[in-house]
């Protein structure tokens, strides 16, 4: 059966590591409606690389990134975890800050690797060096 444009969003949102909670909220449609759209891909998946930090678990989502997978509290991204748990003064990313992989490498949580940017300077560093070479990384 062809998929309706609603599931067709719904299956995009949860490629991005969206859960389907969130996607049920930002789609104005019930869980059930979400699950119903994703349930053949979502099965297909292979359990994900996960890792611990800090005494918390992350999985690695499809959109490359770890997160963690905690019900209730919030899911927060090891990258932005890692920055601030290696920050000097145990700083907070301030709002509207990202956290950039210097490598590219999304999986490499290194404190090196790590620097935190404006998402201006950040999308604006990410256009540059796609303009570079042609390379599509996020990182
Ligand atoms: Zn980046």
């Amino acid at each position: 059966m062809k998929s309706s444009p609603v599931e067709e969003q719904c299956k995009n949102m949860y490629e991005t590591g969206l859960s389907n909670h969130v996607i049920a909220k930002q789609l104005g449609i019930s869980r059930y409606k979400v699950w119903y759209a994703i349930k053949d891909i979502a099965r297909k998946k292979k359990p994900r690389e996960k890792i611990y930090f800090n005494g918390k678990v992350y999985r690695l989502y499809p959109n490359g990134y770890f997160r963690t997978t905690n019900n209730g509290g919030p899911r927060t991204y090891l990258h932005r975890d890692a920055w601030e748990f290696y920050s000097v003064y145990k700083q907070k990313i301030p709002e509207g800050f990202d956290v950039h992989h210097i490598d590219l490498d999304k999986k490499n949580n290194s404190k090196e690797n790590l620097q935190m940017l404006s998402r201006h300077n950040h999308s604006e560093l990410h256009r540059v060096l796609d303009e570079k070479d042609g390379n599509k990384k996020e990182g």
